[in-house]
């Protein structure tokens, strides 16, 4: 039986998953004009950039002024991203930004050396310096994001049993510090879920902490995110992240070229078709697909930006 949500929330990762891999460097006025289109359309929550190494990810390097430029928009959350203490307290120097007390874990031991220089072991001895810049800085610390969850390009699957036990050990940590864990994003960063194993991991994650809201990141690597998301949908999913045009990527995923991140305004459309709402004007987000097209100049993989709604359609038949 399926137990489809009545509502779902979208968080747009668009710019930042989805423009960090870009070649070309979008400027920090061309972003906000995405971030603008994409408030405009309906989205309450926007990952606006990351705290990450310029060196290393340098379409993210002016990240303080996007979030500087940004004209909040009321009942709009301002996320960006931070993937160690470093990042924590870059991001709690900008100003206009929503601070979610939101550890980040991977579940492979090769991406996150590639991916951070440490290995799983050194992440989790870091999150109690994480949890107290957090605390001083009286943000709750209930979210864990965990990467790589359901297998990994460089290690292959993902047993289950692994992703239970480094949330085990996230809520352990935690407890010792007087924080209750309460939302897990689960992050398919690699593109290796089908639809079956998605409603295995989260089973096996929900058999174990029901009250645990579970969050899910979809790319669409080779072709199945929609095929998941409607997976989790069926077994009562209803928080994702998404990115417009299908943009993005992680630039040490190792695969150039591949598809990106699920597409926010095609997720959209499936569920507004379903009758699941989302709050999100479709065509309006579509259009800042084109616009985001437009501005990395080349053809994005989007599907509901060039196909367009069914409104137009039905309205005239
Ligand atoms: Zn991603």
């Amino acid at each position: 039986m399926s137990d489809l949500p009545k509502r779902v929330h979208l968080m747009e990762v668009g710019p930042r998953d989805g423009l960090q891999i870009e070649p070309k460097i979008l400027t920090t006025a061309e972003k906000l004009e995405l971030i603008g289109m994409i408030e405009d359309a309906g989205i309450t929550e926007i990952e606006v950039g990351s705290f990450v190494n310029p060196k290393a990810v340098p379409t993210m390097a002016d990240t303080s002024d996007v979030f500087a430029g940004i004209k909040r928009k009321p009942g709009v959350i301002y996320r960006g991203l931070s993937l160690n203490t470093k990042g924590v307290e870059r991001a709690m120097a900008t100003p206009n930004i929503d601070l979610d007390g939101r550890l980040h874990v991977t579940a492979s031991e090769v991406f996150v050396q590639r991916n951070t220089n440490r290995s799983i072991d050194d992440t989790f001895r870091q999150l109690p310096e994480w949890i107290a810049l957090y605390k001083k800085a009286k943000v709750p610390v209930d979210g864990v994001t965990m990467m790589a969850v359901f297998g990994c390009n460089f290690e292959g699957d993902i047993p289950v049993q692994r992703v239970a036990d480094l949330l085990a050990r996230t809520i352990d940590i935690l407890a010792e510090h007087g924080e209750t864990l309460k939302c897990a994003n689960l992050c398919d960063t690699m593109g290796w879920a089908n639809p079956e194993q998605i409603k295995r991991v989260v089973g096996t994650v929900r058999n174990r902490w029901p009250k645990l809201q579970i969050k899910l990141h979809l790319h669409d690597t080779r072709g199945l995110a929609m095929a998941n998301a409607y997976a989790a949908l069926q077994v009562g999913i209803d928080e994702f992240d998404a990115s417009i045009g299908a943009l993005g990527g992680c630039p040490f995923a190792g695969h150039k070229g591949a598809a990106g991140n699920i597409s926010t305004e095609d997720l959209a459309f499936m569920c507004e078709e379903m009758g699941i709402a989302t709050g999100v004007d479709v065509d309006k987000l579509a259009a800042a697909a084109r616009r985001a097209e437009e501005m990395v100049g080349h053809p994005v993989p989007g599907k509901v930006m060039k196909g367009g709604t069914l409104t137009e359609k039905r309205r005239r038949t």
